[in-house]
């Protein structure tokens, strides 16, 4: 087979990434090992993604906003953060002078119906689903991809979308730093009696971290983080224990709460990729950097990654030049790099502040928060970082 682009995975970012080529007239091929009723109707994985503004736009651009049912489209209005157990806040919302929403919260497995019913519809692009992208050899005078159904796929160039645990960039020789948390996120979607008001709350307790992401009025998306060795007991623990915790947990504030669904656990690991790019090869989405939920840019991240990357290919293929050029690859690498890297660093800053007990940081933890609040300023670049409100593509 010969093709243009050899996309390897059809998650979220791979299939961003592919309906991004759509109408360029290039050949695309997305590999998935994943089957394709799969794709099509993929199951609850428990993540709600909260999507910022700039995500939507993209996501509008590429006609996919307009798939997701509109009736699961959760807005957020306002944020809290808590720090241990005393009852001050840090406020996020229109009286503090957020001007719209803060972002959307929508379901992993709708994101990803959407894409692969956008994907499916264009001719240029190629779906093999239940085939695995065993390895790649890609150098300056061209590349290959070996499939485990034996075929070998030529092309111009290899886009790895395959997670942040990616075997195909690490069998490219591309190194990745990677932090364990030591800590796993167990998600679910729980009812409560009283209403969430549309605010989503980031409750740093000592020992644990709960965060609680409005959905309907009276439904919630909880996500309750804590060190690995803990994570059996509270996915096994009986329902109404569980419910009890988490209630108790978030000091009653939603009364009564009710587990609707499924528990799933995700270890926490970060990624970073030391490089984006290769001869003919580049990575995106976790595969180029993998974030620690807890500022909810995974995705969002990825999606700007791939349109970065797009929009360069998207315009060599007009102009008729190479779509893989080193230097159209090192280009997508800075533009990306310099996007993601403080996000990334920021993250695990605020991680590493906000899950160390010992005193000094729980002082500084204290100190963080009343700044936020006192200086408005610095509340502004935090609500921008995380919605991405003024950020232009
Ligand atoms: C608990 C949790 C909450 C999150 N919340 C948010 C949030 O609120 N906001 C946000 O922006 N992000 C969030 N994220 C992050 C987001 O889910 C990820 O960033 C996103 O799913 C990554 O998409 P991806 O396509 O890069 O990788 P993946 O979703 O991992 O997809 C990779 C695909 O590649 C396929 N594949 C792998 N290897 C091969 C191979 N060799 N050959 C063929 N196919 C292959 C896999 O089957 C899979 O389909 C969250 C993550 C977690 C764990």
């Amino acid at each position: 087979m010969k093709k243009d682009i050899v996309i390897v995975g059809a998650g979220p970012a791979g299939l961003s990434f592919a309906s991004s080529l759509e109408s360029t007239g290039l050949r695309v091929l997305v590999v998935e090992k994943c089957a394709s009723a799969t794709l099509a109707d993929p199951p609850v994985d428990g993540r709600d993604i909260a999507l910022t503004h700039l995500s939507r736009k993209i996501l509008s651009e590429l006609g996919v906003w307009d798939r997701l049912p509109g009736d699961e489209i959760f807005p957020i209005r306002k944020a809290r953060v808590v720090d241990g157990e005393s009852p001050y806040l840090l406020q996020f919302d229109r009286d503090k002078g957020l001007e719209q929403d803060l972002g959307f919260l929508v379901s992993n497995h709708l994101l990803r119906k959407a894409l692969y019913e956008r994907v499916s519809g264009c001719e240029n692009i190629q779906l093999l689903t239940g085939t695995t992208a065993k390895s790649v050899v890609a150098g300056r005078d061209g590349a290959q991809v070996n499939l485990s159904n034996e075929e070998m796929v030529n092309a111009s160039l290899i886009v790895a979308a395959d997670s942040r645990f990616s075997e195909i960039r690490r069998n490219t020789g591309i190194p990745a730093s990677m932090h364990d948390f030591g800590r796993v996120a167990i998600v679910c979607r729980m009812k409560h009696r009283q209403s969430n008001q549309a605010t989503a709350w980031e409750c740093f307790h000592y020992g644990q971290t709960l965060a609680v992401l409005p959905l309907s009025e009276y439904e919630s998306s909880i996500v309750i983080t804590v060190p690995t060795d803990r994570a059996d007991h509270f996915m096994t623990q009986p329902v109404s224990a569980f419910n009890q915790d988490v209630e108790q947990q978030f000091g009653g504030k939603l009364g009564a709460m009710d587990l609707n669904g499924e528990r799933f656990a995700y270890p926490l690991v970060a990624v970073w990729a030391n490089r984006f790019v290769g001869p003919r090869f580049a990575v995106i989405g976790d595969a180029a950097v993998g974030m620690h939920p807890v500022t909810a840019h995974g995705f969002n991240l990825g999606l700007r990654g791939q349109h970065t990357l797009a929009g360069l290919v998207r315009s060599a293929a007009g102009a008729g030049r190479d779509i893989s050029s080193d230097s159209l690859l090192k280009r997508y690498e800075s533009t990306h790099r310099r996007a993601a890297r403080p996000i990334y660093l920021g993250t695990n800053a605020i991680v590493k502040l906000f899950t160390n007990d010992l005193p000094l940081h729980r002082l500084a933890r204290k100190v963080v928060l009343h700044l936020g609040n006192a200086f408005p300023p610095i509340r502004q670049v935090i609500t921008n970082q995380l919605t991405e409100t003024t950020r232009s593509i």
